[in-house]
């Protein structure tokens, strides 16, 4: 093998390139939790048969007891747990197309769950600081164009009493 000639540096040659990688992404096991949000506009989750958990998101099998979980239906009304005021959508972010800034992203427990879905909470009117708090009802919406993915379903501020 031949060496380069000495001015020529031997240190790793880079360049800057964009890859597009395509391709189709399996839910697997769970799903049945997109399917019925894109096609029915349902939110589904699954019971562990041995503690009784409910998941939602879904999970195939329950963390606690390791045995395969139950598909069930829920309700589309749901407690904030927590929330937070955003200020910012990075580009790429699947929910960009969606949202009006500030937004509020929160982690919701849907009536009848145990685990939380992390999604966005939307109400009329201008946007206020802090307004959707833990303990807020929330119900359910589905985007009008419905994909299979976890942005195909956000949350609307119940009208406060
Ligand atoms: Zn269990």
């Amino acid at each position: 093998m031949t060496k380069p000639a000495a001015s020529v540096s031997t240190e790793p040659f880079e360049i800057a390139t964009r890859i597009l990688n395509e391709y189709r992404y399996s839910y697997g096991g769970i799903s049945p939790f997109f399917r019925a949000l894109a096609e029915e506009k349902k939110l589904t989750g699954t019971r562990c048969p041995k503690c009784a958990t409910v998941f939602c998101p879904p999970r195939t099998r329950c963390g606690n007891c390791y045995v395969h979980t139950e598909w069930v239906e829920l309700p589309d009304t749901a407690t904030v747990v927590s929330a937070i005021d955003c200020y910012y959508v990075p580009e790429n972010y699947e929910l960009h197309d969606y949202l009006d800034l500030p937004y509020t992203l929160a982690l919701v427990r849907v009536d009848g769950a145990d685990t939380c879905l992390h999604t966005a909470v939307h109400y009329d009117g201008p946007h206020v600081r802090g307004k959707v708090r833990p303990g807020a009802r929330v119900t359910a919406m589905f985007r009008e164009r419905r994909e299979g993915r976890l942005t195909d379903v956000y949350f609307r501020l119940e009208k406060e009493a």
